[in-house]
């Protein structure tokens, strides 16, 4: 589950990005964050990730105060969190099947349940035909499978998705959405899915939360813009 109770965090800068946030988002909840640039999307993130620590309030993820981690354990949170983003950030010189591989690698997964388990997410993201292919000979839409399989590997109970159709045309972020939909229902990961994408947002309804200068300004469950 995670949790925000009275999260504000304001930037050296003097910039307050999010201001005494309350939020509360069950395990295998999907849901959408909204809003217009600069309205704490990104720093909501953070919080959730332990890239940033609010200043006041708390923000808790499966029962961990995540600002109040120290510096060592923030990795092996993290492992718990996948995250994919708008630009795909694949390793260029490795191969499909090794950049997932390479996830399972990092947390010290043995080799025989790297190659079970690269084999199931290859399978879960529809790619067991690309495994050989490096990143710059598939779509972008085939790239960001990539980037999914990898994020879901050592199997997060969160997938955080920042604009993760930002770069593709609507046929292929429908292809993410429909593979992010069958990962929350049969993996049971809450996905939180920041996007400008309106008609995603409005096509496949899901809880919406809309920002606006560091402020909810909406939370529904309908989800749509036109619900809002
Ligand atoms: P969004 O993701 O919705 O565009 P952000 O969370 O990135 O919003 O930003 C919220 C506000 O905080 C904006 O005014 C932005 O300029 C500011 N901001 C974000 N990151 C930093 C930073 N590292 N230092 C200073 N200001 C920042
Ligand atoms: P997004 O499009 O994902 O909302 P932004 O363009 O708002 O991202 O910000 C990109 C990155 O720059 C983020 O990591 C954000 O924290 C940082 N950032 C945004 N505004 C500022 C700022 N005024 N000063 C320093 N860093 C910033």
């Amino acid at each position: 589950m995670i949790e925000l109770k009275d999260a504000s965090k304001a930037y050296p800068n003097g910039v307050h990005a999010l201001n005494h946030i309350d939020l509360r988002i069950d395990p295998g909840e999907f849901v959408y964050v909204i809003g217009p640039t600069g309205s704490g999307k990104s720093t909501l993130i953070k919080l959730l990730n332990g890239e940033e620590v609010a200043d006041s309030g708390t923000v808790t993820v499966n029962g961990t105060n995540v600002g109040a981690l120290k510096h060592r354990k923030v990795p092996k949170y993290r492992r718990n969190i996948g995250c994919i983003f708008q630009d795909y950030r694949l390793l260029p010189r490795l191969t499909v099947y090794e950049n997932i591989a390479f996830a399972l690698e990092v947390t010290g997964t043995p080799s025989k349940q790297i190659r079970q388990r690269v084999r199931e997410v290859l399978e879960l993201v529809d790619l067991k035909d690309k495994e050989r292919a490096y990143p710059d000979e598939l779509s972008g839409g085939q790239q960001q499978r990539v980037t999914i399989g990898r994020a879901i590997a050592n199997r997060p109970s969160i997938l955080i998705a920042d604009e993760p159709t930002g770069n593709l045309d609507p046929n292929m972020s429908l292809e993410i959405i429909e593979l992010l939909e069958k990962i929350n229902q049969t993996q049971g990961t809450t996905i939180v899915m920041v996007t400008h994408d309106r008609e995603l947002v409005d096509r496949f309804r899901k809880r919406t939360i809309m920002l606006d200068k560091g402020y909810i300004v909406h939370d529904s469950s309908k989800g749509g813009y036109k619900s809002l």
